[in-house]
């Protein structure tokens, strides 16, 4: 199935759903970045939540970071959403591994850290971004994200992010975010509500591998609750808008006695897009058109 994302609302527009099925973006980035199995469960969830995130955002050039900075072996977690479905990213190293937890699951919440940061920017494509941190809780990235709604944006919200990686790939991986919306938030009885229905879950996962469509968890979970599932169906993929251009406009930043090294030794200059691990490379050519471009705009400094 392709990967897809889709918006419902409960109790009376008083709960907002979103549902994602990120199984094949995942597995994208696990090949592009050779994503140990904690790196993917780690950089899938937070890919899934930026998703979910991005999918309440209103202008069509709208995006959403999230970043997990936690003392743990794997380093910075960084995921970029867009809201046209698109989302990118990388893990600092992604070929650590550690033995699972106590439960016998990936030990996501060591691999990043319970010391340290979630930042969160969305951006709408003009003005200021708007940007809030809070702690990182348990590292577990849900948990994290969950408290992070609840104190920065604060919006009662249960969060619920799974990736099933083995041998053969990433065989399984989704999220589901409900939210109980800012008019209906004063009612504690709908908060309370929606802890009940969401409280015997051990997570995304399981109900992934029943192999339920996402309307048909949405309508065990909240089916008696005046359900409307909106009938657009967005699709999700792993893109980064990366490309030549760019990365020769990011060469410029070298300043022009590393560009000039650059073609005496190399001959050229070689360079690898972070967020998807594209290699670039700019042959002497292009880098004397960066260094004369420079010149020209910056003439004074002769
Ligand atoms: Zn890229």
């Amino acid at each position: 199935m392709t990967d897809r994302l889709i918006r419902a609302t409960a109790a009376d527009g008083g709960i907002r759903c979103v549902g994602a099925i990120t199984t094949n973006l995942v597995e994208e980035a696990r090949g592009r970045h050779d994503l140990s199995y904690v790196a993917t469960a780690a950089l899938g969830r937070t890919m899934t939540a930026g998703l979910l995130f991005v999918s309440s955002m209103k202008r069509a050039e709208s995006r959403v970071n999230i970043r997990l900075n936690g003392d743990g072996p794997l380093g910075q977690v960084l995921a970029d959403a867009r809201l046209d479905g698109t989302v990118r990213g990388y893990v600092a190293n992604p070929h650590v591994e550690l033995p699972p937890n106590a439960k016998g699951k990936l030990d996501v919440g060591a691999a990043v850290g319970r010391n340290g940061y979630v930042y969160v920017v969305r951006d709408v494509g003009y003005g200021y971004p708007y940007s809030s941190t809070t702690q990182l809780i348990t590292g577990e990235v849900g948990d994290d994200l969950t408290h992070y709604l609840a104190t920065s944006e604060q919006t009662p919200s249960a969060l619920l992010l799974g990736v099933f990686v083995g041998s053969e790939g990433v065989t399984a991986a989704g999220g589901m975010l409900l939210q109980v919306l800012p008019k209906a938030a004063r009612d504690e009885s709908l908060v309370e509500l929606l802890e009940s229905r969401l409280g015997g879950l051990t997570g995304f996962t399981p109900l992934l591998q029943t192999g339920k469509s996402l309307p048909a968890i949405f309508n065990d979970l909240l089916g008696d609750l005046d359900l409307k599932i909106l009938p657009e169906v967005q699709m999700l993929r792993f893109h980064c808008p990366c490309s030549h251009e760019r990365m020769l406009g990011s060469l410029k930043m070298l300043g022009r006695e590393e560009l000039l090294d650059m073609i005496e030794t190399d001959g050229g200059a070689e360079a690898t897009c972070e967020f998807c691990r594209t290699v670039y490379h700019a042959d002497s050519e292009e880098l004397m058109r960066i260094i004369e471009s420079m010149e020209e705009g910056d003439g004074s400094n002769g």
